[in-house]
């Protein structure tokens, strides 16, 4: 199937979708153009029909190699970052994402054997059976797999930011979804580039682990700060645009909100992250366990720094750690 052709959001502002091999199918990058030259936003996955959705899009708007000059990651994730290696070799264009999104990927790569076996041990210490921990791990390998040779030309670094490649374009810090995840926002158009922060249909995967262990109350904090932003015009990583952001985003405060209710009244008793996981998120195949438990531990993380539950038994000990709920403050 011939790829579509690239969408004009806005002036001088293109959506290229990228076939992606698992749900949500597809994923935008964003070719903006200023002047003598052109910045891309997100790559895409690198697979052979992305290469060529990419590749077809960048020649029906004229990109060059001498044309393109910057590639901005809203983050690491693989659906977003795995071609901008390719397209750097192509255009020796300037790859750049922001140091917390770096540092993720060097505390999770390098070393791998330890954190492997440290990885293992968490798993444990939140209830994850002897037989199902090689199951998680052969997960965290899979997307271990998937960073081993990355390094960007340029490190973002602070809450906010001109974009590279300029156009009054800005980056914005909006960590969540990931740690160093970022907006790119143009305060006069009022566009807002969301990457995973905001999306139109689904609620973006947050999950907490030995790397990032309370990011629910940091999506929040960023949700809060974002929600306000004029803006008229979401571009979100998957799905459509669209023009309410305040309105999502309490939609997206409202559904964690549930969530974290939903954990407090299964604690009716103490139960571990993992048991939790399974009652919340049940028949799941093990990668998707893998996300499952790491949501569930970013609620709980958030809900004992709200001290509404407390954690029993220590981290690594032979009794998983247990969540009880907190009775409510007279
Ligand atoms: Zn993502
Ligand atoms: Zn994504």
């Amino acid at each position: 199937m011939p790829a579509a052709a690239p969408l004009q959001v806005a002036p001088g502002v293109h959506r290229v979708s990228v076939p992606l091999p698992f749900p949500p199918r597809e994923v935008a990058a964003w070719l903006l153009e200023d002047g003598a030259g052109h910045t891309l936003v997100d790559t895409g996955i690198d697979t052979p029909p992305a290469r060529g959705a990419l590749r077809d899009g960048a020649e029906r708007l004229g990109v060059t190699p001498a044309t393109l000059r910057h590639v901005v990651l809203t983050h690491a994730h693989i659906d977003h970052y795995g071609l901008a290696g390719p397209v750097r070799a192509w255009s020796g264009a300037r790859v750049c994402m922001h140091e917390r999104e770096e540092a993720l990927i060097r505390a999770f790569v390098d070393d791998w054997p330890a954190e492997r076996h440290r990885a293992a041990e968490e798993f444990r210490a939140h209830g994850v059976p002897d037989g199902v921990v090689p199951e998680l791990i052969a997960a965290t390998d899979r997307i271990h797999a998937q960073y081993e040779d990355f390094r960007p030309d340029d490190l973002l670094a602070g809450e906010r930011g001109d974009l590279p490649g300029g156009g009054g374009w800005e980056w914005l810090l909006t960590p969540g979804h990931s740690p160093g995840h970022v907006s790119v926002y143009h305060p006069e158009r009022r566009i807002l580039i969301a990457g995973d922060h905001v999306l139109p249909r689904i609620s973006p995967n947050i999950g907490a682990d030995r790397y990032v262990p309370d990011p629910l109350s940091e999506y929040l904090a960023s949700l809060a700060r974002l929600r306000d932003l004029p803006v008229e015009l979401v571009l979100p990583s998957h799905g459509e645009p669209f023009a309410d952001l305040a309105a999502r985003v309490d939609d997206i405060v409202a559904h964690h909100h549930e969530r974290n209710e939903q954990l407090l009244a299964l604690l009716e008793r103490p139960r571990s992250a993992y048991e939790l996981a399974l009652l919340v998120f049940p028949d799941l195949p093990a990668d998707t366990r893998l996300h499952a438990l790491r949501e569930t531990l970013a609620h709980l993380a958030y809900l004992e720094r709200a001290a509404r539950v407390v954690r029993e038994g220590e981290r690594g000990a032979l009794t998983p750690a247990r969540y009880t709920r907190c009775p409510l403050p007279r």
